[in-house]
């Protein structure tokens, strides 16, 4: 006879980022018994297969978290509305902020909108969900933060600076994504056009890479296991100076044994990451 009891069913976080770039964001995140996509700019096929490729083929999706109307983020959304309807039997709400559901074009619009209010807690399941605004060029952008098992899980790209709200939400994960777009050097010298380097190194573009080794600094909480570096710029940075960056911070503030970094893809998903749920 067993002495000890061992849970039989151990709850298990996975996160699984299936892209990450300017060409597109899809994450997952899920615990077996419920889970969310957070944005959908690859194709909807793009997102299926992807799942079943780190296998997540029959994963829970109880919801879409979209952050911001760029296609880079909901170009998939109608679609893959669509396909989740015909393949689980039923429609998966697509949640976003009013602002970006009036930015979205017909070719992109899902059929099942579910709207919610920046900065609105909302609970799908037992998953707990936070839109929280960031300063991003688009109507009503938002980033999302999803609580399970006891750890909160969030995707933070697409804005312009760090702001103390999203220091605050960034303190309290465990599995971070956290943009590191570009080098200021590499875009200021670079071939983009004026105006896109203007728009990008704007305080309502995207993040640096100091700038978001700033915001790591600040807001490296102490339950941070994993993180991954979202939506580098393959113009305009290079994975080796984002992950200095990054493990600038963390060796700093004595977190480099205690935190996993990975850097996202745009064209192939990362395997899963994992964590213990906590409550069982
Ligand atoms: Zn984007
Ligand atoms: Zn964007």
């Amino acid at each position: 006879m067993p002495t000890s009891a061992v849970p039989l069913f151990r709850r298990e976080i996975q996160v699984a980022v299936l892209a990450s770039g300017s060409g597109g964001n899809c994450t997952y995140v899920g615990d077996g018994h419920a889970g969310v996509l957070i944005d959908c700019g690859i194709s909807a096929r793009q997102v299926l297969q992807r799942m079943a490729e780190v296998g997540l083929g029959d994963a829970p999706v109880d919801a879409v978290l979209i952050t911001h109307e760029h296609v880079d983020h909901v170009g998939a959304a109608r679609v893959l509305c669509d396909r989740l309807h015909k393949d689980r039997g039923r429609w998966v709400p697509f949640l976003m902020t009013r602002g970006t559901r009036t930015a979205l074009t017909a070719a992109v619009t899902p059929a099942a909108v579910e709207q919610v209010d920046s900065g609105a807690t909302i609970q799908v399941k037992h998953l707990v969900l936070d839109a929280f605004p960031v300063p991003h060029d688009t109507v009503e952008p938002v980033a999302w933060r999803v609580a399970l098992g006891g750890h909160h899980v969030g995707v933070i790209t697409d804005l312009g600076r760090p702001t103390t709200l999203v220091e605050d939400k960034l303190r309290s994960l465990s599995i971070a994504v956290l943009e590191f777009n570009h080098d200021f050097e590499m875009l200021m010298g670079g071939s983009y056009p004026w105006h896109l380097k203007q728009r990008i190194r704007s305080s309502h573009g995207h993040l640096s890479n100091d700038q978001a080794a700033e915001l790591l600094r600040r807001g490296l909480g102490p339950e941070l296991r994993q993180l991954v570096l979202g939506h580098l710029s393959e113009q305009n940075n290079a994975p080796a100076k984002a992950l200095a960056a990054a493990a600038g911070v963390l060796a700093e503030a004595g977190a480099q044994d205690r935190v996993q970094v990975h850097l996202g893809r745009p064209r192939d998903p990362l395997s899963p990451i994992t964590l213990p749920a906590r409550d069982g």
